[in-house]
C-alpha cells in the first residue's frame, strides 16, 4: 500500500512552513491546510469570525485553542484529507495536539510525521521583515532577499499590486517569536517522545528543504 503522505511543519513563524507545504500540495497533490490562511480569508471576507480574530492576529497573539479546533476539526470532515494533508500552524500549543489526535482518530487516520524546520531567530527576523506576497496570485517575494525579477512585477502573474502582511513588522515579528517559544516549541518534546519528530536544518536554500522533506515523507 502507497504511504500516506501526510505531514505537520512545524515551526516558528519565518521559518518557511508555508512556501514549502504549496510546494508539498504542488507535488503531492494533497491539501495544505493553513490556519493562517483560513483565519485571514475570513477577515478578507469581513466575516462574524474573522471580525473576532483581527485584532488578536495583528497583535502577534495566538487565537483561542477552541476556535481554532473547530475549524481544524470542520476542515478533517472533508474527504480530500484522506489521500494525504500538510498542517502549516497547526498545531500551536498541546492543547491543539492532543485534540489533532482526537480529530485524526475520528477521521481515521494515523498521526503523521512532524517536520521540524529549524531556523536561526536573526535569521527568521530578516526573512520576515521585509516579506511581501503579490496581491493577485499569492506568491511570496522578499523586498531584499528574494524580489521579484523584474522591480515592482510579479514573476508568476505580471500583476504589479503587492501586501505585506500586518503582523510582520518587526515588533510584532518579536512579539510572535516569544509566543512561538512559549507556546508552541513545547511541542517539539511533545513529538519527539512520541517518537514522531524529524528535526530539518531550513537555513539553506529552499530546494534543498524542499528535497529533505520530500526525503522524509518517501521514507
Ligand atoms: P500564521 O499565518 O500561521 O503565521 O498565523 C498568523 C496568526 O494567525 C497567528 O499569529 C495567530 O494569531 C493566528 N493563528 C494561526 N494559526 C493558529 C493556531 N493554530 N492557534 C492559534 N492562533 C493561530
Amino acid at each position: 500500500m502507497a504511504v500516506l503522505k501526510a505531514c505537520i511543519l512545524l515551526g516558528a513563524p519565518g521559518s518557511g512552513k508555508g512556501t514549502q507545504a504549496k510546494k508539498l500540495q504542488e507535488r503531492f497533490n494533497i491539501p495544505h491546510i493553513s490556519t493562517g490562511d483560513i483565519l485571514r480569508k475570513e477577515i478578507e471576507a469581513g466575516s462574524e469570525l474573522g471580525k473576532r480574530v483581527q485584532q488578536i492576529m495583528a497583535s502577534g497573539k495566538l487565537v483561542g485553542d477552541d476556535l481554532i479546533v473547530e475549524i481544524v476539526r470542520n476542515r478533517f470532515s472533508k474527504q480530500d484529507v484522506q489521500s494525504g494533508f500538510v498542517l502549516d500552524g497547526f498545531p500551536r500549543t498541546i492543547h491543539q495536539a492532543d485534540s489533532l489526535s482526537d480529530i485524526l482518530k475520528e477521521a481515521k487516520l494515523p498521526l503523521p510525521k512532524v517536520l521540524q524546520l529549524d531556523v536561526p531567530d536573526q535569521v527568521l527576523i530578516d526573512r520576515l521583515t521585509g516579506r511581501m506576497s503579490c496581491a493577485q496570485c499569492g506568491t511570496v517575494y522578499h523586498r531584499r532577499l528574494n524580489p521579484p525579477r523584474k522591480a515592482g512585477i510579479c514573476n508568476e502573474c505580471g500583476s504589479t499590486k503587492f501586501v505585506e502582511r500586518k503582523d510582520d513588522s518587526e515588533e510584532t515579528v518579536r512579539k510572535r517569536l516569544n509566543v512561538y517559544k512559549a507556546e508552541t516549541e513545547p511541542l517539539v518534546d511533545y513529538y519527539r517522545s512520541r517518537g514522531l519528530l524529524e528535526a530539518l536544518d531550513a537555513n539553506l536554500e529552499m530546494d534543498l528543504i524542499t528535497n529533505a522533506i520530500v526525503g522524509c515523507l518517501e521514507k
